[in-house]
């Protein structure tokens, strides 16, 4: 395609628990959650790799997380061709389930929370967004289970769902989809990645505060705190990711904005956060050369 308007970004309850996760001991549940999110991205971004390789004209939007009258709705691929609008909810769930009078089970006999009902929903309130926004397009959204390892037994045969062995025809029949695109359909695109909302308001997150927290550099790729200075760089020891110590200082001070928004960044704060390992002089030289610095010595700050 296709015109991929943005990358996918990464939903601020799962940014959060990352850092949660490596900082201090989740419950079991937020451990649950934290897995839930991951998995769920990872399925999401293997459906980025087929969307990617379509050929028509069309515009892909990858997640967007949307509100309308008061109500929060989430879309993980929104396919935009000339004539009609397809909705994706993409599944990563692995194994097996089964379906009985109208309900979703995993092998265990645990109930999941019914992904055609949180389509039909999603469905609605993005038709409901549409007419608000004064666009009438023809819209279909179907739920795409990618993990081959998935088994759906039981399931009726007009049960509208992609499975993992016919995902490669849906990219097919979607490939094949005439259109030609015109401004309106780019205005529609911009409009409703205006909207998308930069964090959710139904977030689970455990209470945490600066102290109770583990402070080290943590590896960029693993997550892992297990990181020591080499010279210029912070080195990883589990995975042996290398990454340039200035970079990985400021991606330590995101880290506490994001955790703790409004939080003062001085150079003490994140000498303490960074674990104690680089020195305060080369902090304060590699804040004052990226934020604007406030106030004077003891007293100075930056944002
Ligand atoms: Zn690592």
């Amino acid at each position: 395609m296709p015109i991929t308007t943005m990358p996918r970004p990464i939903s601020s309850e799962l940014v959060t628990l990352r850092l949660l996760n490596a900082r201090m001991d989740l419950s079991e549940h937020d451990k649950w959650n934290y897995a839930r999110l991951e998995k769920g991205l990872e399925g999401e971004l293997k459906f980025d790799l087929l969307t990617d390789g379509l050929v028509n004209n069309g515009i892909v939007i990858k997640g967007l997380l949307l509100e309308v009258n008061d109500s929060e709705f989430q879309i993980d691929t929104t396919l935009i061709f000339e004539g009609i609008i397809h909705l994706f909810d993409v599944k990563n769930y692995e194994n097996d389930y089964y379906y009985e009078n109208g309900k979703l089970y995993s092998k265990n006999g645990n109930i999941l929370t019914d992904p055609l009902l949180q389509r039909e929903r999603c469905e609605s309130l993005f038709l409901r967004l549409l007419k608000n926004l004064g666009f009438n397009y023809r819209v279909e959204s179907r739920l795409v289970f990618i993990n081959p390892e998935f088994t759906l037994m039981q399931a009726p045969r007009d049960y509208p769902i992609i499975y993992p062995t016919q995902v490669n025809r849906l990219m097919k029949q979607l490939n094949e989809i005439p259109s030609r695109l015109t401004k309106m359909h780019e205005n529609l695109a911009r409009k409703l990645i205006s909207l998308h909302k930069p964090v959710s308001s139904n977030m689970k997150l455990p209470a945490y505060e600066f102290g109770q927290l583990k402070k080290m550099i943590m590896c960029k790729l693993c997550y892992s705190l297990s990181t020591t200075v080499e010279g210029n760089f912070i080195v990883c020891k589990t995975c042996g990711h290398k990454e340039l110590v200035d970079a990985a200082v400021l991606r330590s001070v995101r880290e506490l904005i994001i955790l703790f928004p409004g939080i003062r960044i001085t150079t003490s704060l994140v000498y303490e956060w960074c674990g104690r390992v680089i020195h305060k002089k080369r902090i304060s030289r590699i804040l004052r050369r990226n934020y604007t610095r406030y106030g004077h010595g003891k007293y100075s700050y930056y944002q």
